[in-house]
């Protein structure tokens, strides 16, 4: 689905990633209530989560949405654009991308697609597309034992300089120190509950 593992999507429910809502929705199979990534309420146990693809699959299962994050709203014109743009990097990330194939691909001109994307993320669909790749190369060093290298390019950079310095500005580490931090995390706290955090409706 959406060309995320569980634990991917797992991860970015738990860090209320906005870059990806729309992508998939978070079901929990105690409350029958599916939400956006983002949704800030109260995280659900890891074992009573599924995910869906849309909307309506959720449903068709018996799940309703969320009063808090409104998963079911429409978007707008716009917005709808702007998420068929994010799918699209989203698989595509391991291939070199320029504005103009993925301005293609919208069926629109570069300046018009960097104009709305901005309006409706902040970023321009570049910095988006980076944003994705330094999630990637999180997760696989967290989770995978691949060199560097192999990360590198896995998540779609095109040179380890350029990967560096991506994943130093996001992450203000550096990937060997990120993946030292993320293992020594996982073995302290392997014992605990992590998903307690916050209140609300869920
Ligand atoms: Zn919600």
């Amino acid at each position: 689905m959406s060309g995320f593992t569980f634990e991917e999507m797992w991860e970015k429910i738990m860090a209320c990633d906005r870059k990806y809502d729309g992508l998939f929705y978070t079901a929990v199979k105690t409350t029958k209530i599916y939400c956006r990534p983002s949704c800030r309420s109260r995280k659900p146990k890891k074992v009573n989560v599924e995910f869906y693809a849309t909307i309506e699959e959720a449903e068709s299962r018996g799940f309703r949405a969320c009063k808090r994050c409104q998963p079911e709203t429409e978007l707008s014109p716009n917005a709808e654009v702007v998420q068929n743009v994010i799918s699209f990097l989203i698989a595509n990330h391991k291939q070199k991308l320029s504005l103009e194939e993925v301005a293609a691909h919208a069926g629109l001109s570069p300046s018009y697609l960097d104009r709305v994307f901005k309006e409706e993320t902040s970023e321009t669909p570049r910095v988006f597309l980076e944003k994705i790749r330094v999630d990637k190369a999180a997760h696989l060093l967290e989770h995978t034992e691949f060199t560097n290298l192999e990360i590198c390019y896995e998540a779609g950079f095109q040179s380890t300089s350029h990967f560096y310095k991506a994943f130093r500005r996001a992450k203000n580490l550096s990937p060997n120190e990120f993946r030292k931090m993320t293992k020594g995390l996982q073995h302290g706290y392997e014992n605990e509950q992590p998903h307690y955090a916050g209140s609300g409706t869920g």
